[in-house]
């Protein structure tokens, strides 16, 4: 996800990272540039946590987890209270294609629009975990300058599913174009270093999404086509990583 290029073109051949992260909340931060991530502005004070997001990888990018994590460890312990009891039950209005997600749109310059399945088969669910707050995920997919979303992301606290791109739209998350085009992205807020945010709540609320996805596309319900973002070929990220019960989550699926 370095090069912002990646992102805006829906390149096949690109370098998954660059175009896997793009899809990434964490490239952005994570390179800083992108397309203009660095002076940002708005988004740069997030950009520490963003580039963690699970987006990229690299050196660099570990770096700034490492750094970002630190500064932003104090800051989620305070931020995590206010986001664990923020409001909830906000109605959907519209748009969305899990009748329990809240439309929150990402910027259409962060994705690619189409016309799935016709234009591409549906086949994978991929799994993320944001590496940032479930607000500021959320503005990054709100930022032009960031090009980086995913379709859905959980939050932590209750398992609310804010739902900001289409599902026949293409979400740049896995930093590879052939697996952006055949899947959906679902990120879940948290860090992948932070078990305690993986709650029984976004657990249940994810697999709730992901059973529903596999069910409207003939998806399997197995880890061959539900995956994490580390599976996808020439990523550097770990998410979910190994604090993810992978086997409660499959059950969590095949029971919803
Ligand atoms: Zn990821």
């Amino acid at each position: 996800m370095t090069r912002a290029d990646d992102l805006g073109t829906p390149d096949p051949s690109g370098p998954l990272d660059g175009v896997g992260e793009s899809g990434q909340l964490g490239r952005d931060v994570a390179s800083g540039d992108g397309g203009n991530g660095d002076g940002g502005g708005d988004v740069s004070g997030d950009v520490d946590a963003v580039g963690d997001v699970d987006v990229d990888g690299g050196a660099r990018t570990r770096r700034r987890l490492l750094r970002g994590g630190l500064a932003f460890g104090a800051a989620v312990a305070v931020g995590l209270t206010a986001e664990l009891t923020s409001s909830t039950g906000r109605a959907s209005t519209g748009a969305v294609d899990h009748p329990s997600a809240v439309w929150t749109p990402a910027t259409s310059h962060n994705y690619t629009a189409s016309r799935r399945t016709s234009s591409y088969p549906i086949d994978l669910v991929v799994i993320h975990v944001t590496q940032a707050s479930f607000t500021n995920a959320i503005g990054i997919f709100q930022s032009p300058s960031h090009a980086v979303s995913a379709h859905y992301v959980v939050r932590s606290g209750d398992g609310e599913i804010a739902q900001c791109v289409r599902e026949h739209d293409i979400a740049w998350h896995a930093g590879n174009w052939g697996y952006n085009t055949r899947s959906i992205g679902i990120e879940h807020e948290g860090w992948v270093g932070q078990p305690a945010y993986f709650t029984s709540a976004m657990y249940s609320a994810s697999a709730a999404l992901t059973a529903a996805i596999c069910d409207r596309y003939g998806i399997p319900k197995d880890r061959d086509h539900i995956i994490g973002h580390y599976q996808v070929p020439g990523t550097d990220h770990t998410d979910p990583g190994a604090n993810w019960d992978w086997p409660r989550y499959l059950a969590l699926v095949n029971a919803a």
